[in-house]
C-alpha cells in the first residue's frame, strides 16, 4: 500500500481519536484510583511503605493519623491493595479525574485513634479483619482485648511479664 492509498483509507475511515475531554470507557477489570475505607484502616502505613511513587502518605501523632492519596502520582500498580492487612483499599474500575497541576487530586483523611476503655490512652485499633486472620473464632474476650492499648493488654493478660519490667516502657505504650 503506497502513501496515497493510506491517506485515502484514513480519510474515508474518519477520526479514530477522541476530542478532549471525551474518553473511552474503562473495561470492567480496569485498575483505576484507589478507594479508601476509613472504617477498616488501622493506620499501619504498610500501603505508604509499598507505594513506590509516594502517592500514599501516612503521618501520625500519639492520638491520630492522617492518610492521604494523590491519584496524580499513582501508577495504579495495585500493590497497596494487595498488602493492606485490613482490606481497607480497593481500586475503582474507572479512569482518574483530569487535573491541571501536581497535587490537585490529593485527598486526605484524618482519623483519631480510639481510646483504650481501661486507661483512656489513644490506642491503635485491631479490627475484625486482622483478628480473623489470627484467631479461629473471635470471642467476646478477644474483642475486649483488641480494644485495649498495648500497655493495658499486657497489664491484664501478662502481669508476670510486666512485673519483671519486660518489655521496657516506650512512648508507644503510654505512661
Ligand atoms: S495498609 Fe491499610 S490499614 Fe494500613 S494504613 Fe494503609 S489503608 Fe490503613
Ligand atoms: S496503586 Fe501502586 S502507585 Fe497507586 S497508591 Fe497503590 S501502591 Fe501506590
Amino acid at each position: 500500500m503506497n502513501i496515497l492509498q493510506v491517506l485515502a483509507r484514513n480519510f474515508k475511515s474518519g477520526p479514530v481519536t477522541l476530542r478532549f475531554p471525551e474518553r473511552v470507557t474503562a473495561p470492567a477489570d480496569f485498575r483505576g484510583p484507589v478507594q479508601f475505607d476509613p472504617q477498616r484502616c488501622v493506620g499501619c502505613a504498610t500501603c505508604a511503605y509499598v507505594c513506590a511513587p509516594g502517592a500514599i502518605r501516612v503521618t501520625g501523632s500519639d492520638s491520630s493519623f492522617e492518610w492521604s492519596y494523590d491519584p496524580g502520582q499513582c501508577t495504579f500498580c495495585g500493590r497497596c491493595v494487595d498488602f493492606c492487612p485490613t482490606q481497607a483499599l480497593t481500586m475503582l474500575a474507572e479512569r482518574p479525574p483530569l487535573y491541571n497541576r501536581p497535587g490537585a487530586l490529593r485527598q486526605t483523611c484524618c482519623l483519631a485513634y480510639p481510646r483504650c476503655p481501661e486507661c483512656g490512652q489513644a490506642a491503635q485499633p485491631v479490627n475484625d479483619v486482622v483478628l480473623a486472620r489470627v484467631f479461629a473464632e473471635i470471642t467476646a474476650e478477644i474483642r475486649t482485648w483488641s480494644r485495649l492499648c498495648a500497655r493495658c493488654r499486657q497489664r491484664r493478660y501478662q502481669p508476670a511479664l510486666i512485673e519483671t519490667g519486660y518489655p521496657a516502657r516506650s512512648k508507644e505504650y503510654g505512661p
